[in-house]
């Protein structure tokens, strides 16, 4: 099926409009993307700060201990009971502390806030205390008491700057994972804490149990006993076991890259080609010489859902507007092809011969030009359809009237009277033919004038009607020669009307203020008695005339049997 030009029209701008609009939404898309990627590299900037700043601030607070130092000069030497009185104190004021205890440089504990003094000399962390004479922070493991993940922190009692004894406290990282999976849970990225040695002290749910540790890609992972507590060595501490795990290489990187870097980013790529930007920043632990790492990953795929999701909202907006567009465009091409099918209407008037009306214009654009042209064409062809018709008319009358009388001529009469005497014959009708002559013409002509004797002439054929009406044919045959077709009329009618003709004529003729005394001589022939065809006729109401001609004009002959134009002459 073709489409008109409207369809074609609201199609072509449809199409016009649903690619820009297309191509509109890819562009910003692919402008936002990059923006919105800035954007939110800093806000994730932003938000590490925020987030190693409270862990900084809470771990500040678990070093409060120090202050103990510093008012209980004599601390290592109290009594045992008044040791722990303080120390359970401590603990009672802090909640994060899960226990808290004074020991020698030996590792013995003098003191504890809970259960039985212990040895910690083998204890990485009392190492790293005794080595570095520092203040030290140890990697997070299992509680033998909550099964929670805690830290050691100590802090060294000193004298003349070199270390007597130690305060330690175990702090539990619950709060600190609570604050971390706030973050993951609630958003879009994943964050990850790591110690100084790499391992996991928080990171995002969903990975299995265990200390993580992305420098050696083993996790430690407590052993549990048939109703979930971790189980115990003889020593009291949680049994463990380590197990190797992987992440994507890029994030293996990334890990990598981001320890002891004060603040960065970069971006990776998973093995299923998943795109990840992160943001990492160093947290600088107080008291320690120690570093934590915080990461924050955040998946390519959320901003580009964001962006989707405001393509979306924006696409919702702009298809509205689409759609008031299109229907817009069905209206305006109603306006631009109406003239259209206007002029192929009125072309096809024109076609079948119809050339009234005119194509209703009031538009000014070259629709408008084109219409008014069309209309003043067809005005054209009407004005030359009615010359036509006149011009038409006038060929008609030139060919079946007499120019000087008006009165029909001889082709008209022979017409005529065919067809009348074909329908007489059929129904077996009388009728006549006559022939009527001016008598000495010549003279008149020769005399007075040939105007004198048009004048003579057009006053004759006037009279002629006059006498026998309207509804018979009276014709100027040619020269002074006049021929009356009398259909339906008996004999005496005829006789009637010849002597009345005769009569008639010999009555003075008016013609520039002149009068003309004339006479007429007539030749009558009937049908069917005489004659049934009109030459027939003719030729022998011309021989009656000739008889009155040759009698003496100024009367009439009826044809009779035998009358030939030699026999008289
Ligand atoms: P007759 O009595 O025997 O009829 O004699 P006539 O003089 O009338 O002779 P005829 O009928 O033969 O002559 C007709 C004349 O009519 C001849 C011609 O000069 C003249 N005539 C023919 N046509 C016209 C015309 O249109 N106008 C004028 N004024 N004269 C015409
Ligand atoms: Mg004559």
């Amino acid at each position: 099926m073709k489409l008109s030009i409207r369809w074609q029209l609201v199609a072509i701008i449809c199409a016009v409009i649903v690619i820009s609009f297309a191509a509109l939404m890819a562009t910003v898309k692919y402008v936002l993307m990059d923006d919105y990627v800035q954007k939110l590299r800093d806000n994730d900037i932003q938000l590490t700060y925020v987030i190693s700043r409270d862990i900084h601030q809470s771990l500040e607070t678990a070093f409060a201990i120090e202050r103990v130092a510093a008012a209980y000069p004599y601390l290592l030497t109290m009594p045992e009971n008044e040791q722990r009185i303080l120390l359970q104190k401590l603990k009672e004021g802090e909640s994060s502390y899960e226990l808290l205890a004074i020991l020698d440089m030996d590792g013995n504990q003098l003191a504890r806030s809970l259960g039985n003094n212990a040895n910690r000399s083998t204890r990485p962390w009392f190492r790293r205390f005794k080595e570095t004479e520092r203040d030290v922070i140890s990697a997070p493991y299992y509680s033998s008491y909550t099964n929670n993940l805690v830290l050691t922190l100590a802090h060294g009692i000193y004298e003349k700057g070199r270390p007597i004894g130690a305060i330690m406290a175990d702090m539990d990282t619950t709060s600190i994972q609570d604050f971390i999976n706030s973050y993951n849970d609630n958003s879009e990225c994943r964050v990850y804490l790591l110690d100084q040695e790499g391992n996991s002290i928080a990171q995002p749910s969903g990975m299995g149990e265990g200390i993580f540790n992305y420098r050696t890609m083993e996790r430690i992972v407590p052993i549990r006993d048939e109703s979930g507590n971790i189980i115990q060595n003889a020593n009291g501490e949680s049994m463990v076991e380590k197990q190797s795990f992987t992440i994507p290489s890029g994030l293996i990187r990334v890990m990598g890259d981001a320890t002891n870097k004060n603040v960065g980013s970069t971006v990776y790529d998973d093995d299923s080609g998943n795109r990840y930007i992160c943001v990492y920043r160093t947290i600088n632990l107080p008291h320690v010489a120690d570093n934590w790492t915080l990461i924050l990953v955040r998946p390519y795929s959320s901003l580009e859902g964001a962006i989707d999701h405001m393509i979306h909202r924006a696409a919702m907006g702009s298809l509205l507007v689409a759609l008031f567009a299109i229907v817009g465009v069905i209206f305006f091409s109603k306006y631009i092809t109406r003239p259209l099918f206007e002029i192929v209407n009125m072309a096809k008037r024109v076609q079948t011969g119809d050339l009234s009306g005119e194509i209703p214009n009031s538009r000014g654009d070259e629709i408008g030009i084109l219409v008014d042209t069309i209309n003043r064409m067809v005005k054209g062809l009407r004005a030359i359809e009615e010359k036509n018709k006149e011009a038409e008319a006038k060929i008609r009358d030139m060919a079946y009237k007499d120019a000087l009388t008006g009165l029909p001529n001889r082709t008209h009469f022979m017409i005529y009277a065919r067809d009348i005497l074909h329908k007489s014959h059929r129904n077996r009708r009388y009728g006549a033919v006559m022939f009527v002559d001016v008598d000495k013409f010549k003279f008149v002509n020769d005399t007075f004038g040939h105007a004198v004797g048009d004048g003579l002439l057009i006053g004759f054929g006037k009279r002629l009607v006059e006498i026998i009406g309207n509804k018979k044919l009276v014709c100027r045959f040619g020269g002074d020669e006049f021929v009356l077709f009398l259909p339906e009329t008996s004999e005496e009618t005829v006789i009637e009307l010849a002597e009345a003709i005769v009569n008639k004529m010999r009555e003075p003729f008016r013609i520039s203020g002149s009068e003309f005394v004339i006479s007429a001589s007539i030749g009558i022939a009937h049908y069917p008695k005489d004659a049934a065809t009109i030459d027939e006729l003719l030729q022998l109401a011309d021989t009656a005339l000739y008889a009155s001609k040759r009698n003496g004009r100024n009367q009439y002959n009826i044809y009779k049997k035998g009358m030939t134009v030699e026999q008289d002459g």
